[in-house]
């Protein structure tokens, strides 16, 4: 774990404080103890502690990915649901050993305690609570945007939170990794070839910005509207 380490505390003691409910579903998911350690630490590592009062927590565990989300309401941030595919848990070489031995078989592998990753875990937990605290703090939710843009501005949301996870030192997925994804989430759009790597560039390392400006950064790899290029045409 880098920098600063989401340290192991007894229960009772964790911020994330006393008032935060977690419930989790299955209920006996083998993993549960050990990662709401870390999610009460995720919470309170971004100041949340006094925002988020009510967490339901579901284990996807037919996905052995590390797929996960996020979901909370515009006008109350009290509550929020997770959803953690179950590769979020354990490291990515297991992630990989579990692909090679699973990859044909049906059903799921089984997940002892000792496989736990706190670190993978945390760096999955951060980021979906960043997600929340932006809205909570800068007003950004894909809710407001058009369902076929909300995927590209998700991925550029994630850009935005991955660098500044980096620069305070917190688990997150590497630029490599995180450019991975943000060059196949948005190398359809027309623009992008030319835009996307000085777009990249502008989110990983931005500390503020807000919907407006993630909706231009969009605006910059789509192709120009009909009308704006009947406009330009004319003007030749
Ligand atoms: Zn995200």
């Amino acid at each position: 774990m880098r920098g600063r380490a989401l340290r192991m505390r007894p229960l009772h003691q964790a911020h994330g404080g006393p008032g935060l409910r977690v419930r989790w579903h299955p209920p006996d998911f083998p993993l549960r103890d050990a990662a709401e350690l870390v999610l009460r630490d995720s919470i309170r590592e971004l100041g949340l502690t006094e925002v988020v009062r009510d967490v339901h927590v579901h284990v996807d565990l037919r996905n052995r990915d590390d797929h996960a989300y996020i979901e909370w309401n515009t006008h109350d941030h009290r509550a929020a649901r997770l959803s953690f595919a179950l590769g979020n848990f354990v490291t990515p070489a297991r992630r990989r050993a579990w692909a090679r031995t699973w990859g044909r078989r049906a059903g799921t592998p089984p997940v002892l305690p000792r496989q736990f990753s706190r670190k993978c875990f945390a760096e999955a937990c951060l980021h979906e609570f960043f997600h929340l605290r932006d809205d909570h703090e800068a007003g950004v939710d894909l809710a407001a945007h058009p369902l076929e843009d909300r995927e590209a501005l998700n991925e550029l949301w994630n850009v935005w939170i991955d660098g500044r996870l980096h620069r305070r030192g917190l688990p997150a997925m590497t630029r490599r990794e995180r450019h991975r994804v943000f060059v196949r989430t948005l190398a359809h759009y027309p623009h992008f070839k030319r835009k996307g790597e000085r777009i990249f560039n502008a989110l990983w390392s931005a500390d503020h910005l807000g919907p407006k400006e993630l909706r231009a950064f969009l605006a910059e790899i789509q192709s120009p509207s009909p009308a704006g290029r009947r406009v330009k045409r004319r003007a030749r």
